[in-house]
């Protein structure tokens, strides 16, 4: 072992990741196919941010010609498990940090260069979701336009 301080290769938190997306499938009693890690990990190889014909291309580049239905019924799959949002403001799909919890996702889109982030403190977001659900709502995400950090400042 070299005493590497950078960070740990990328396949190696890709995978360390679909192991704990197969753990929490197992949990919830859901199938884990192959297809559907699959789609998850060419997500996650992507850092963790692509549109849809993205994820087929690579997937196509892997098997040959497949449908676009087999990436987004694997999609609907991981979104419907907290594995991954929808971010329809950018009409891409990221990757869910905590997918442990079941949450609303908070999720600031730079309109600018495309960037998602999926905020954790959804603190100050609750006294709206809760107005909301006290109106029969269920809310699944609050999608927030807003300049990153570094277009701002560029
Ligand atoms: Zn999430
Ligand atoms: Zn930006």
């Amino acid at each position: 072992m070299t005493s590497d301080r950078s960070a740990p290769a990328p396949t190696v938190a890709v995978q360390r990741k679909l192991r704990a997306a197969r753990t929490h499938c197992a949990t919830r009693g859901a199938q884990f196919t192959a297809q559907r890690a699959e789609v998850l990990e060419l997500l996650l190889l992507r850092g963790g941010q692509a549109k849809a014909y993205d994820l087929q291309d690579d997937m196509q580049a892997r098997h040959g010609r497949i449908a676009p239905t087999t990436v987004y019924r694997a999609l609907e799959f991981l979104q419907a498990h907290h594995l991954v949002h929808k971010v329809d403001a950018a009409n891409t799909f990221v990757v869910c940090d905590h997918a442990e919890h079941d949450h609303p996702a908070l999720l600031l889109i730079c309109p600018r260069c495309g960037a998602v982030e999926e905020r954790h403190d959804t603190g100050p977001a609750e006294p709206f979701l809760a107005h909301l659900r006290g109106q029969g709502y269920a809310p699944q995400a609050i999608e927030v336009k807003a300049l990153c950090a570094g277009c701002r400042a560029g």
